[in-house]
């Protein structure tokens, strides 16, 4: 008989460490209110979500929808192939040239997900020879792409620019060439970077610039078009129709040889079948939407500064936080879990964000605001969170 080689181990040993540390993590299941974008059920129970990164509610819209069933009817249910077989319809084809003028860039190049983007984007543009600088607290996605480059890969302090100068300072003439990528608002701390010192970084040293604008796009800019839009100096926008466009996919903004470039050799682009017809109804509706919303930006801005303040003054701790995503750092795991529990007894979800995902001792409740978020629904978010103890008690 053979020697049984435990073939799982490794798999028993990491999930009983993860329990072991209460850091195992499991999926929980909801169901949407098919109307209003901040309410979801869980085992039947009403639900008031501070979770969603649907900033402006677009999920629910009747012409995400009607526009993703029409294409249905129209293209099908699938895009049968891959972007350069067969996969490359009419419709993304149009989607991609609106998506250029919206934003005012030479070209523009749909992917699946931003995820799936940013994780082959850099292998793609950095190999080796070629120097990564990132943010500190860059995406995991991005951090993908870095690894899977074999550029050298270094990390500057958070937002700190100077850190990024240093850097590139002591540098100078040892890679063939630099790449510099940031997020522009930061997916766990909603601060933001410096986007004109940036660009005149990255000019001063002819770095390749890529900002990965996802929690910016739709909610932020003149007519929502992020931050980095009429921005000269970016070589490449990342944004997503996974957030505030309320749908799914990904964009690439850039000139028109930097997208033949990824045609060509970025395999996130080339190996996968492109986004399917009903999801290109849904983005071009949102893209028709988005400019317009100028009322419910302002909104959910005068809200996240209301809701900031109010949670200053009840002695949270938000951080650097200047938009819709609001950490309340509690730092203690234990702590972070008891304010989730107690939100959740009162019918609120929000994340509970802890290691890994964050360093040791920075645990927080994270929430991301809505336009679908009433008056109302804050007053009973804070009236909620004010009656908590853990912190004070
Ligand atoms: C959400 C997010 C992504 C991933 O986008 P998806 O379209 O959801 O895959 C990439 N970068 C940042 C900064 C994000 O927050």
């Amino acid at each position: 008989m053979r020697r049984s080689v435990d073939k799982y181990a490794f798999i028993e040993r990491a999930l009983a460490e993860r329990k072991g540390s209460d850091q195992f993590r499991s999926l929980q299941t909801l169901v949407p209110d098919p109307s209003d974008p901040v309410i979801v059920y869980r085992n039947g129970r009403r639900m008031l979500s501070f979770c969603s990164n649907d900033y402006l509610g677009l999920s629910r819209h009747p012409k995400l929808r009607e526009r993703a069933a029409a294409y249905t009817r129209s293209h099908g249910a699938g895009a049968t192939g891959s972007r350069l077989v067969c996969g490359t319809f009419d419709i993304h084809a149009r989607v991609e040239e609106k998506l250029a003028r919206l934003y005012g860039r030479e070209a523009a190049v749909l992917f699946n997900s931003g995820f799936q983007a940013n994780s082959t984007l850099l292998a793609a543009l950095a190999g080796r020879g070629a120097l990564l600088l990132a943010d500190k607290l860059s995406h995991n996605s991005l951090l993908q792409g870095a690894l899977l480059s074999r550029a050298t890969f270094r990390r500057y302090r958070h937002r700190d620019l100077t850190d990024l100068e240093r850097r590139l300072r002591a540098t100078v003439g040892c890679y063939e060439r630099i790449l510099i990528v940031t997020e522009s608002i930061f997916s766990m701390d909603g601060d933001r970077s410096d986007m004109d010192r940036l660009v005149e970084l990255a000019g001063e040293y002819n770095a390749f610039l890529i900002i990965d604008d996802a929690h910016a796009v739709g909610v932020w800019g003149e007519q929502g078009l992020g931050l980095t839009a009429r921005q000269e100096g970016i070589d490449l926008v990342i944004g997503t129709f996974g957030k505030a466009y309320g749908s799914f996919g990904a964009f690439v903004l850039c000139a028109e040889p930097i997208k033949d470039y990824l045609i060509n050799f970025c395999p996130g682009f080339i190996y996968t079948t492109a986004l399917p017809p009903p999801v290109i109804g849904s983005i071009e509706a949102a893209l028709e939407l988005v400019p317009g919303l100028e009322q419910e930006r302002a909104y959910l801005h005068r809200l996240s500064e209301r809701v900031r303040s109010r949670l200053g003054g009840m002695g949270f701790d938000t951080q650097s936080s200047t938009t819709q995503i609001i950490p309340i750092l509690l730092g203690d795991e234990g702590l972070t879990l008891s304010l989730s529990r107690w939100l959740e007894q009162h019918g609120i979800l929000a994340a509970a964000i802890r290691p890994p995902t964050v360093e040791p001792g920075r645990s927080r409740i994270r929430i991301t605001l809505s336009s679908g978020h009433t008056p109302d629904y804050i007053d009973y978010f804070l009236r909620i969170l004010q009656g908590w103890n853990g912190a004070k008690g």
